[in-house]
């Protein structure tokens, strides 16, 4: 049986360990640390087309996350949650709720056979009785839209079950020191020999690179990406578009409370991926623009903060760069850059497409 090492146990790592296994290969997935501890675990927990990435013209992105999305509701239906997500519109402080409302249609529409419900608009009053913490003054109305909340811990769980099940062997708290072309992976006690390397690093993929002398034809921007969770509830996610950057926060419904997420900001690998005392602020002050009972840092739980590896072509604007993957083929080598959550389990299947052929 053909020996495959796959280096990173978050969603792109199990979503290809998971697809070999099916292939018929044995598979180890090596993690430096427990499975499912680094990017993975700080998402927005989001199972999502990804409307934001309509603006920037990705609507194949968004068209096969879309499909992705509802690939997920039906093999994890007791760890989704399908919701209604609002965008509010204010006077002078929003985008035009025209506009907004032809960009929540076109996101259903781009969802095709897998939509999972119809987007709206929505007068001022239905907007408020809908949603009780929004701020009235200035309010014009709102759209919506339907997309998914997913318990990632649970999913993470059963993934990580389905793949031992299947047979494949997971060494965590075991870091791969080094890695070649020709298949030979190095930890601190063994060198083995596999027939390919998945190198699903996650942030550190081009860090790994680098280590080892190995080139790569992507240029990687690393982006720190914050939540914090706060103590008040709200009945709906919440769209928010801020007046000064026009970047897009959510504010999420969740069990402990409400999650609030999230900031873009260039990240040095060397440095601990931690929220900033500035992030939360700004986290709270784009908030606070639109909610009744302002927060402050008073009302705040806790904060998480991740790195995307985001595949960049030289872009200015950080919001702008696509969210897509890049798979890259290199001896016995196979990088995968970037990606979702949403992605991992196709992007595995595309992993396992690319070795068979
Ligand atoms: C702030 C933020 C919000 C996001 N929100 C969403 C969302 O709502 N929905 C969505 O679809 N996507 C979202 N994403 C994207 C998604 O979370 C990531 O694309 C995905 O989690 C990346 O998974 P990964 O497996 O590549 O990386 P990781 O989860 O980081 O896994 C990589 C693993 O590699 C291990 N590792 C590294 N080096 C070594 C080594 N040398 N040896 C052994 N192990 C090693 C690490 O310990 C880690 O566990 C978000 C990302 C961020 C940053």
């Amino acid at each position: 049986m053909r020996k495959i090492a796959i280096i990173g146990c978050g969603i792109n790592g199990i979503g290809c360990a998971i697809a070999l296994a099916e292939s018929g290969y044995d598979v180890h997935i090596f993690d430096k640390k427990k499975p499912f501890s680094e990017t993975s675990a700080k998402s927005s927990k989001l199972l999502h087309g990804g409307i934001r990435y309509l603006e920037n013209g990705h609507l194949n992105l968004v068209r096969e996350s879309l499909q992705e999305r509802a690939a997920w509701v039906k093999q994890m239906p007791d760890h989704t949650k399908i919701n209604r997500f609002f965008i509010p519109v204010y006077q002078n402080l929003s985008r035009n709720i025209f506009i907004l409302f032809a960009g929540v249609k076109l996101y259903e529409f781009l969802a095709g056979k897998f939509s999972l419900g119809k987007s709206k608009f929505h007068g001022r009053k239905n907007t408020l009785q809908l949603n009780k913490s929004l701020r009235s003054e200035g309010l014009i109305g709102s759209v919506s839209y339907v997309d998914v909340q997913m318990d990632d811990e649970a999913i993470s769980s059963q993934l990580l079950a389905k793949a031992e099940r299947m047979g494949v062997k997971i060494i965590d708290n075991t870091e791969v020191t080094n890695f070649d072309l020709a298949g030979k992976v190095e930890t601190d006690s063994h060198s083995i020999k596999y027939d390919f390397i998945v190198n699903a690093c996650g942030p550190w993929v081009k860090a790994s690179l680098d280590k080892n002398k190995i080139n790569t034809k992507y240029e990687i921007e690393h982006v720190r990406g914050s939540h914090i969770i706060v103590n008040k509830k709200i009945s709906n996610p919440l769209v928010l578009q801020n007046p000064s950057d026009k970047r897009i926060i959510f504010m999420l419904p969740i069990k402990e409370g409400t999650l609030i997420g999230t900031t873009e900001i260039k990240h040095d690998l060397a440095k601990p991926i931690e929220c900033s005392k500035a992030e939360q602020k700004y986290l709270i002050d784009n908030a606070n623009n639109f909610i009744q009972e302002p927060l402050d840092a008073g009302n705040v739980i806790s904060n998480y903060s991740g790195v995307r590896a985001l595949v960049s072509q030289g872009e200015k604007n950080l919001s702008s760069i696509n969210r897509d993957s890049a798979i890259e083929l290199n001896g016995k080598l196979i990088n995968v850059f970037g990606g979702k959550w949403t992605s991992g389990l196709s992007l595995g299947k595309k992993v396992a497409n690319l070795i068979q052929n």
